[in-house]
């Protein structure tokens, strides 16, 4: 049974106040809150077993570097890898990302193109910007439609052999759009490209199988579902990490070092140069154990009857307007008041304890395409009721009154 109740028992940071009011916390696309057995796992980390990994004889160096490949493998199971080794941790999606944007250098050549969507985070667009400048590759869009949808018509005709690599996200930080990410990837290996998806969106609401995807390379933060910032995993499949070159010199990636010539270690490690996150890493793996034991299909099921309700009760204010209308969608609301600017919202909601999010959430093509300069977001996790959406469409009123 899902109840809500005893979930918010797990959060402590849903018990406090903000501006003398209980906190509702609907920022939760930007960052999720942490659950006790999280928050215990890094406690338990730097109070008991503190201590560098992987190359210390001792026992708390053994002890922490047990934990932490414990985690790999959680980590490797949750997203159904068929290898550990497949699973490099990164400090981010952003991380993720750029470790193979740079590793692509050196394998495109001018006049090669690669595509990305109109639906993405800045982070998946300006290192393949960069990547582009420094390999003469040209960069294509998919566009999108009044709903938030991609336009999968022009995604066709966009497809060619000189086609290398296409990079779109799970789903929307800014829209909440689900993307079609299986016929996405389906088509672009059928003309030989690569694909990576950004789970940033995802991971927190759906399980993403990669194996089942066939996807070549996807990215997670771990802050986005319920474990700390600063860790995150890229999954990539290993005859495309094998590919690749090293990202970063230094510490723990290296077979042999000489001033003659270095060797690289094999995978993971080969991308996971300097001290890890070793506290961020098995705190992810907490992190993951706590949703699994909720489970995703329930998530899912809860966090859409949060969407549909928060939705309806929006809809009965005049003058607001939701953007991203797909029926694909998950429990994001994006939304501007007629003639008012969303930050000014956004910051009288904030006296009444609502945390909602207001600009270009990093999406600022997005936002072109609208002509707007950004929307309120309000995204909903599974720890959040309908009691709370009330709170937010009361403070919406109530903004709007004094706005107008
Ligand atoms: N992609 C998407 C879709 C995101 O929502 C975010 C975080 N807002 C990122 C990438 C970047 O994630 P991080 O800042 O954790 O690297």
């Amino acid at each position: 049974m899902f109840n809500v109740e005893t979930i918010r028992k797990d959060f402590p940071i849903l018990q406090r106040q903000v501006n003398g009011k209980p906190l509702v916390y609907f920022d939760n696309a930007a960052t999720s809150q942490t659950p006790q057995r999280v928050i215990d796992a890094i406690v338990d980390y730097y109070s008991n077993y503190n201590a560098n990994i992987h190359r210390g004889v001792h026992s708390l160096s053994q002890e922490a570097t047990d934990k932490y490949e414990e985690a790999r493998l959680k980590i490797q199971k949750h997203f159904n890898a068929k290898k550990s080794h497949e699973i490099i941790m990164t400090s981010g999606t952003t991380h993720g990302i750029n470790l193979v944007a740079s590793g692509f250098t050196s394998l495109l050549k001018k006049g090669d193109e690669v595509i990305v969507s109109a639906l993405e985070h800045h982070s998946n667009i300006v290192p393949w910007q960069m990547l582009c400048e420094r390999s003469g590759a040209v960069l294509k869009v998919i566009p999108m439609n009044d709903e938030g949808e991609l336009v999968m018509s022009a995604y066709d005709d966009l497809l060619s052999e000189k086609t290398k690599l296409v990079f779109v996200n799970h789903i929307s930080n800014a829209l909440g759009t689900i993307n079609p990410i299986e016929s996405i990837i389906k088509k672009a290996h059928a003309v030989g490209a690569a694909v990576l998806v950004d789970g940033a969106q995802a991971c927190p609401h759906i399980k993403a199988d990669v194996q089942a995807l066939d996807v070549d390379f996807y990215v997670v933060s771990a802050h986005k579902m319920c474990g700390p910032t600063g860790v995150g995993m890229l999954y990539g499949k290993e005859e495309w990490l094998s590919k690749l070159p090293p990202y970063q010199g230094g510490g723990e990636m290296i077979a042999e070092v000489s001033f003659e010539k270095t060797t690289y270690a094999g995978l993971p490690h080969k991308f996971e140069a300097g001290t890890p996150n070793i506290c961020g890493g098995i705190a992810f793996g907490a992190a993951i154990d706590y949703m699994n034991n909720i489970g995703f299909k329930k998530i899912d099921a809860y966090e859409h009857e949060l969407l549909e309700y928060a939705t309806k009760r929006l809809l009965e204010i005049e003058g607001l307007k939701i953007y991203g209308t797909s029926k694909h969608k998950t429990s994001v609301v994006s939304f501007n008041l007629n003639g008012i600017h969303p930050y000014d919202v956004g910051t009288l909601l904030d006296k009444m304890g609502v945390a909602v999010r207001t600009g270009h959430h990093c999406a600022q093509p997005i936002m072109d395409y609208f002509k707007i300069p950004g929307t309120i977001r309000a995204s909903f996790a599974f720890y959040n009721t309908k009691a709370e959406i009330d709170v937010l469409v009361e403070g919406v009123k109530k903004a709007k009154m004094m706005l107008s």
